[in-house]
């Protein structure tokens, strides 16, 4: 079993080996997941060393205080938080050999080809059909919101293999190389006036059944490791405090004394508390994680990130009053990441109306709290035994 000692001894040769002052950033990614401290709970051989994963923690305060690289989980987020876990679960050996370690790097951005038009919350009504041709399925559909398209090879995606089964079944899961023919993206402006997401038109791709993902028709449970991941990514990356949304108020409030006011003196103690308290349950949520894959209660942190950033922001733009309305760039930029506390208070107050939606709405994460959290009574489902084929659209 490793142990500190040995992560520490083992993070501190990849240091010497490979000092970061003079090492290229990407050579030292590599170099570091060989050595299997890029996500140590993983297998040894795929980024890891089989460790428990709280050890990272160690690895990650050694390296940062070298002034080591880090993989930018921004930048790569889908792949990292969703697209990893799902493969390392279900993949093949192959599978994992070719896609995990560009993945982790940086090399090969990752996007999610889930959301379709009419099917978003209700996300097992989707319509994209892959059909069967030899060894490869032919996929057809629409896909829509996809963050990253743009700057994607790969993408997570779920399609129709058999219509005549109810709408949770005949789902099947598959890695779609973006620069396949018949992939087409194009960019949708969002409330910020960028493209961070877009509209992907499927025609005829042509997908191997060597890159399908978990058994056929068994996408539906393959999808809910993804998801729950999802959330948990989203609602629960790890921040220092103060390094999330609450930062860049609190700084201002400091720094500007002409702007307070009491009653904006009152919220602002109530939502930094707020957020410490988010941001301590996160991480009490992923030491629970260290036992294994994430429950519901991601959701419900997802959750208390959604509602704050959306309090937080709206709190800065009063705050800053004239000001806070000013808007930094209205130009439909295609941006790689979201970059929260590097932007201005409009820019942050927009965004923010995205994340109650994305990753699952907060209507429905409600529903999954009270189902699956609570024990509660479920919500009357009349579709569930219908053939998909039969429901009414
Ligand atoms: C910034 C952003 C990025 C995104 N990125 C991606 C991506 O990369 N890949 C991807 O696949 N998708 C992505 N999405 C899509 C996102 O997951 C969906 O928008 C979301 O799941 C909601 O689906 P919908 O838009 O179809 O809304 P609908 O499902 O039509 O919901 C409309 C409203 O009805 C409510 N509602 C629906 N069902 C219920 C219910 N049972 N109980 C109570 N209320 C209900 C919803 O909460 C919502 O308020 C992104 C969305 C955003 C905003």
């Amino acid at each position: 079993m490793t142990d500190t000692t040995e992560v520490r001894s083992l993070t501190k040769e990849l240091l010497a080996s490979h000092p970061p002052a003079t090492t290229d950033r990407t050579d030292f990614l590599k170099a570091r997941f060989d050595a299997g401290l890029a996500w140590v709970h993983y297998p040894v051989g795929l980024g890891g060393l089989g460790a428990p994963r709280s050890l990272q923690a160690v690895v990650d305060a050694e390296l940062a205080a070298a002034g080591a690289p880090d993989n930018d989980p921004r930048r790569i987020g889908i792949g990292l938080g969703m697209a990893a876990p799902t493969i390392l679960r279900f993949g093949t050996d192959e599978q994992k050999r070719r896609l995990l370690r560009p993945l982790w790097v940086g090399e090969e951005v990752w996007c999610q080809l889930f959301s379709e038009p009419g099917a978003g919350s209700d996300l097992a009504a989707l319509g994209t059909r892959a059909v069967r041709d030899g060894d490869h399925w032919v996929v057809d559909g629409q896909k829509v919101w996809t963050s990253s398209a743009h700057v994607a090879r790969w993408a997570i995606l779920i399609a129709r293999t058999d219509p005549t089964l109810p709408k949770h079944q005949g789902i099947t899961y598959f890695l779609c190389d973006m620069t396949d023919p018949g992939v087409e993206v194009r960019p949708l402006r969002q409330i910020t006036g960028e493209a961070e997401f877009n509209e992907v038109f499927l025609t005829g791709v042509r997908i191997p059944d060597s890159r399908r993902l978990g058994p056929v028709g068994e996408g539906w449970k393959v999808a809910q490791t993804t998801l729950m991941n999802e959330r948990v990514s989203i609602g629960g990356s790890r921040i220092p405090r103060e390094g999330g949304m609450i930062g860049p108020v609190a700084k201002t409030w400091r720094e500007r004394p002409e702007l307070r006011t009491h009653e904006l003196h009152r919220r602002l103690l109530d939502l930094w508390v707020d957020a410490e308290v988010a941001r301590l349950a996160g991480e009490r949520l992923r030491q629970q994680l260290v036992a294994g894959q994430p429950g519901p209660e991601g959701s419900g942190m997802k959750l208390a990130f959604a509602r704050l950033n959306q309090e937080i922001s709206g709190l800065e733009v009063e705050l800053r009053g004239d000001e806070g309305l000013l808007y930094d760039d209205w130009t439909m930029r295609r941006p790689e990441l979201v970059d929260f506390t590097g932007r201005d208070a409009g820019y942050r107050y927009l965004r923010s109306k995205g994340n109650s939606i994305e990753g699952g709405t907060s209507e429905v994460l409600l529903n999954i709290v009270a189902e699956r959290v609570l024990g509660l009574p479920s919500e009357p489902r009349s579709d569930k035994d219908i053939a998909w084929k039969d429901l009414s659209r």
